[in-house]
């Protein structure tokens, strides 16, 4: 019968870990035209690794300090990174007061009375205007995939912090399959475009970048304006909103306790071809029915 269909295979999805939060989600899988996929976390590892730290005129280790600092409480996996390359340096992380995750930004507190902010080129430009040698810094750096996060101390640019966080394994084949199912396949990200379309192109993925979480959300309801059944894929860290909008929401990996919440169905092995995994499940599903 139909129902026993259904919880076959929603079974059979759980024992290889998807999980599909009921019969509709199952149901509706097989319609996805458009899958939107978050990058850091989704398409890549989200285990960044701090590669440059740049000072202008404090040294390194302090830049790094105040940064670790500030991302003391956050579970941004740019925070992770920060954190780790300061023990791993041995910098000491002094206490800092009124932390702020600034979604999409960045992250801001203060440090010894100090305000001092983390954050993206683009939202630490619209706080002081990057002289064009940090512009230049930051391109040539974002030119080879890596994400880098200005530091502001006292509202003024004193350093630059990259990291670069390498695709999935299966990422690149995980997109191509869905692309041979007739699936378009986008990545949204809050990175900056420089970075987003180098890591793209080595992907085979369109990019929208220099995206805010509302921005992110807005492209999905365009798309479902222009008639696309949207499947959206994340982490859940910053990008709830989207998640919550998208015809049907997909947690990746262990992902955040609001992913979870969120979504209508989880890859729990993070594997980009489980998203391909689950669309085929839909179809032989409902194939079983009808
Ligand atoms: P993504 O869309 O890749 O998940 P986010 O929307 O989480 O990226 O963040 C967008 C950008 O804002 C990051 O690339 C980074 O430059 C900056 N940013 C956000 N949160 C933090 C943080 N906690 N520490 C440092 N930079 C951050
Ligand atoms: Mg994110």
């Amino acid at each position: 019968s139909t129902p026993a269909a259904i919880a076959a295979g929603l079974s059979a999805g759980a024992r290889r870990g998807l999980l599909v939060k009921g019969g509709a989600v199952l149901e509706a899988l097989r319609k996805t035209t458009t899958i939107a996929f978050d990058k850091t976390g989704t398409l890549t590892e989200g285990k960044p690794k701090v590669t440059d730290i740049v000072a202008f005129g404090r040294s390194e280790a302090q830049i790094l300090s105040l940064a670790a600092a500030i991302e003391a409480g956050s579970s941004h996996p740019l925070a992770l990174a920060i954190r780790e390359a300061a023990k791993a340096r041995a910098v000491p992380v002094p206490p800092a007061s009124a932390e702020t995750a600034l979604p999409g930004r960045g992250v801001s507190g203060k440090v010894g009375g100090v305000a001092v902010m983390l954050a993206s080129p683009q939202a630490a430009g619209a706080i002081a205007p990057l002289p064009a040698e940090i512009e230049a810094r930051i391109a040539a750096l974002s030119g080879e995939g890596k994400t880098v996060s200005v530091l502001l101390y006292d509202g003024k640019p004193a350093g630059l912090i990259a990291m670069r966080d390498e695709p999935r394994a299966d990422t690149r084949d995980g997109l191509a399959r869905l692309s041979a199912m007739g699936i378009e396949t986008l990545m949204l990200t809050g990175d900056t475009p420089r970075t987003a379309e180098a890591i793209g192109r080595d992907l085979g993925i369109a990019v929208r970048a220099g995206l805010l979480p509302e921005d992110k959300q807005a492209i999905v309801r365009d798309l479902q304006a222009k008639g696309q059944i949207v499947v959206k894929v994340g982490d859940g860290i910053n990008d709830a909103p989207a998640l919550a909008a998208a015809d049907i929401g997909v947690a990746m990996g262990g992902g955040t306790d609001v992913a979870l919440e969120t979504a209508d169905a989880a890859v729990l092995h993070g594997r980009v071809m489980d998203v391909a995994r689950l669309i085929d499940l839909s179809k032989a599903t409902m194939g079983n029915i009808h």
